[in-house]
């Protein structure tokens, strides 16, 4: 197996015992990143100046016996996610130029176990959407199909692990943008339990949702970063203050009596049948395995994308706000103030981020407020009403991660509505705040990757962990690599 394709713990032992130096391994990063990077197209910066000068400070760590987890390997970070001194655009032309004073805390915690920073990847406009086609720069491929899309919004990190130009990397998930393109790409992708890990430096979109999380090729290394990146942090006032566990112990523990709920609501028409039948034969693997399947209701499930749509355009309304070409970023030229305001945002926002200004300023305007936002904080609470019920009686909720594979480039960029409809699954999980976590568990007929979705209760993130590694580990489909 080539160094780039290895997962983060099988390097960690091949570096602690000097059996490769990090030396090897980030050249066999850069090395694929030149041969695939120009179809792939997952980064928005490499920062291989940077790289390579962190190799010899993680070498040094390794040499005197001071490595921990993260140290010597390569990994990729969404672009949402300031990086001092390295370009931050959160694919905007608005933050074209921005180069962050100041460190994110959970690229702090990464950079802080001298890993390697290979780069900072594509995404959706500030997050928004499900294929990255919403990127102001390019369109990020699928490795498994380079016609269709990585999915969203964090569909640079995704493509660039599974691509193998990178080992590892972080995304964030404000209504499935880890966990969805996970799915389509046939790797690992966990959202944390809201409040889990901290949201400071991560560029807001909407806020009571956003949430940081890994994107690995297999479980075991998904344990493995968030044993680095979660915890609280008093700089982020909605960071929880719960200590956090060794995510890694849970990896191996078997499931035997763990009560698996499949919830009604979730095997809808219009699902992909290839798709289906690989959610229902991963069910039945889970109870070859000792799990009890019984089906669970979530009944306000079809409001979950209307309520999502009114909610997380109001917050990204709000906190879109900043931009306005006066201490940072894009400023275009004007007669006065108002005037530059007005042609920085215009110039500065895509189609997308527009669409969803507007309608959450509509949503929070005075005579509407109450029958938009309010309402819609209303029905949120009654789909978190709807998990608690069910994890009184099961320990995890089994969906599909999205209703299909890969959907092709175009296919459906001109109709949002189509393109809100690929967060279905996962949507509703940010809007309780639980966790989930997507592994990868079959192929379509076209030979696209599908995802498992495993959901747990409020800091449940060990039980989800120790399913999903039972799960992988007596099935082969993490261990397919795509040919590029
Ligand atoms: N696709 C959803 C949206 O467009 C979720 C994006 C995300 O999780 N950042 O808002």
């Amino acid at each position: 197996m080539k160094l780039n394709e290895m997962t983060i713990l099988g390097l960690r032992k091949l570096l602690d015992k000097r059996e490769v130096t990090v030396r090897e391994v980030v050249d066999d990063v850069y090395g694929r990143i030149d041969s695939v990077e120009d179809r792939v197209k997952a980064f928005i910066t490499i920062t291989r100046e940077e790289a390579y000068k962190n190799t010899e400070r993680a070498q040094e760590a390794i040499d005197s016996g001071r490595a921990s987890l993260l140290t010597g390997i390569p990994i990729a970070i969404k672009d949402n996610m300031c990086t001092k001194g390295i370009l931050t655009t959160c694919a905007s032309q608005i933050l074209h130029n921005f180069v962050p004073p100041y460190e994110s805390t959970v690229t702090g915690k990464l950079r802080g176990q001298d890993c390697v920073l290979v780069g900072k990847t594509n995404l959706d406009e500030f997050a928004m959407g499900s294929s990255t086609e919403n990127s102001s720069f390019h369109t990020t491929r699928n490795p498994w199909n380079l016609d269709c899309v990585p999915g969203g919004s964090s569909g640079g990190s995704v493509a660039a692990v599974a691509a193998g130009e990178c080992i590892a990397a972080v995304g964030s998930d404000t209504g499935g943008s880890i966990r969805q393109p996970a799915s389509l790409c046939g790797i690992v992708g966990l959202k944390p339990t809201y409040g889990r890990v901290s949201r400071y430096g991560l560029v807001a979109f909407a806020s009571s949702l956003d949430q940081i999380g890994p994107i690995t090729k297999d479980v075991a290394d998904a344990a493995a970063m968030m044993n680095v990146i979660a915890g609280h942090d008093p700089l982020d006032s909605t960071s929880a203050p719960v200590a956090s566990p060794d995510f890694m112990a849970a990896l191996g523990r078997d499931i035997k009596g763990l009560r698996i709920g499949i919830p009604r609501e979730y095997f809808i028409e219009g699902m992909d049948q290839d798709v289906e039948k690989s959610v229902r034969d991963a069910i039945k693997k889970l109870e070859d395995l000792g799990a009890r399947a019984v089906e669970v209701s979530l009944p306000h499930t079809q409001y979950a994308i209307a309520t999502y749509y009114i909610l997380a355009t109001s917050e990204a309304s709000s906190n879109l706000a900043r931009y306005d070409g006066v201490k940072y970023g894009l400023r275009e030229p004007a007669k006065d103030l108002i005037d530059m305001y007005m042609n920085t945002r215009a110039k500065g926002f895509g189609a997308e981020v527009k669409r969803r200004i507007m309608l959450g300023t509509y949503a929070l305007s005075s005579g509407y407020y109450d029958a938009y936002y309010k309402k819609g904080q209303q029905v949120r609470t009654l789909i978190k009403n709807d998990f608690d019920s069910a994890f009184r009686d099961v320990d995890v909720i089994v969906t599909p991660t999205a209703p299909t594979g890969a959907f092709r480039i175009g296919e459906k960029a001109t109709d949002p509505l189509q393109m809100y409809l690929s967060d279905i699954f996962t949507i509703s999980v940010n809007l309780a705040g639980v966790p989930g976590i997507s592994v990868p568990c079959g192929f379509t007929r076209e030979g696209l990757p599908v995802g498992l979705q495993i959901i747990g209760k409020h800091f449940g993130e060990e039980t989800i962990l120790q399913a999903a590694h039972a799960f992988e580990q007596s099935t082969e489909w993490h261990l397919r690599r795509p040919s590029l």
